[in-house]
């Protein structure tokens, strides 16, 4: 089978919830042939009418293209609908776009190796909105480097292309990583609404106020504690885990006070309270994320 890679290489999209329908969508618009298949087939129709062809079996659209893109709920999902096509994917690239964790991953790459197919696992760092928009970008990793670079320019067409390596399960590993501190950011976000809406301020108001606040935070937190743990100095002049051993009971008592529940930041204290017994008073937050780990 021809591996070619031109503009218009024929692509296969497995799968049109919203971000596959995205990524289908993308694919027509750069003109590439798009072979659509979902379970419930309703969802091609959309598609269809911007020039996709509709599959009525998930292994006539893996037959109809060299590059098959897999997008579902899970990778359980994923297994179970391709175990029966080995046949039809061997000699393709598979690009599974589903969200998974680094084994999973290199689980799927290997059930792939065996069957003579050529396996890239994906992590989307987008919303379906910001697929092929400035902005977006797509993790990806696999053994087999040389499968990716043919199709890099296709992809291309998806959101901007990132290759984080040959061990399958690295595009997860990114994508969780970012994933984590996305929700962490965005669950402080949440705390934050729900404390200043019981002093009766609209959450309009406040808004302006704490994306600078968070954005001003992030800005020099990520890039300084990138640093501290690289180098394992985590001696502060900013702020030390005494003083936020100290601080925060303020905040669980404000909270309790307020009638706001405390259980996303409760477990901050027993962290910060290990930090202390270990000897690691003077040192800045960086020192969590090495108490975290586990081995
Ligand atoms: P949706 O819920 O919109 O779509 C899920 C898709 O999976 C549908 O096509 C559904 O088919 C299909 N599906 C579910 N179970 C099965 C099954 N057993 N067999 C076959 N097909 C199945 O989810 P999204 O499109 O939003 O997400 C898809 C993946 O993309 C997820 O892994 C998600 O984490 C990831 N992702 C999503 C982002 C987002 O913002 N939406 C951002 C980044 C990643 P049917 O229509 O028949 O139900």
């Amino acid at each position: 089978m021809s591996t070619t890679s031109t503009t218009t290489t024929p692509v296969s999209i497995l799968g049109l919830g919203l971000m596959g329908t995205a990524l289908a969508s993308a694919l027509i618009k750069a003109g590439h042939p798009t072979t659509v298949w979902n379970r419930t087939a309703a969802k091609t129709g959309p598609l269809a009418a911007l020039g996709a062809t509709p599959a009525d079996t998930a292994g006539g659209a893996i037959e109809a293209s060299p590059l098959v893109i897999v997008c579902l709920t899970t990778n359980d999902n994923v297994r179970t609908l391709l175990a029966p096509e080995t046949a039809a994917l061997a000699g393709r690239t598979l690009v599974n776009l589903t969200n998974g964790t680094p084994s999973q991953a290199r689980e799927l790459a290997s059930w792939a190796e065996a069957h003579g197919i050529a396996y890239i696992d994906g992590g989307i760092m987008a919303v379906p909105q910001m697929i092929a928009t400035p902005g977006a970008y797509i993790l990806y990793s696999g053994t087999d480097e040389n499968a990716f670079e043919t199709h890099r320019p296709t992809l291309q067409a998806l959101a901007d292309t990132k290759w984080v390596g040959k061990d399958p399960g690295a595009a997860a590993l990114y994508d969780l990583s970012l994933l984590t501190g996305m929700y962490g950011m965005v669950m402080g976000v949440v705390q934050a609404y729900a404390l200043i809406g019981t002093g009766g301020v609209p959450a309009r108001e406040f808004a302006p106020l704490l994306r600078e606040w968070v954005n001003a935070m992030t800005d020099g937190l990520v890039p300084g504690m990138a640093e501290a743990l690289d180098s394992g100095q985590h001696l502060t002049d900013v702020s030390s885990l005494e003083i936020n051993q100290a601080a925060l009971p303020n905040f669980l008592a404000a909270y309790a006070e307020a009638g706001v529940s405390d259980e996303l930041f409760k477990p901050l204290q027993g962290l910060l309270d290990r930090s202390i017994t270990a000897g690691h008073s003077a040192d800045g937050l960086s020192r969590l994320a090495t108490l975290l780990k586990q081995s």
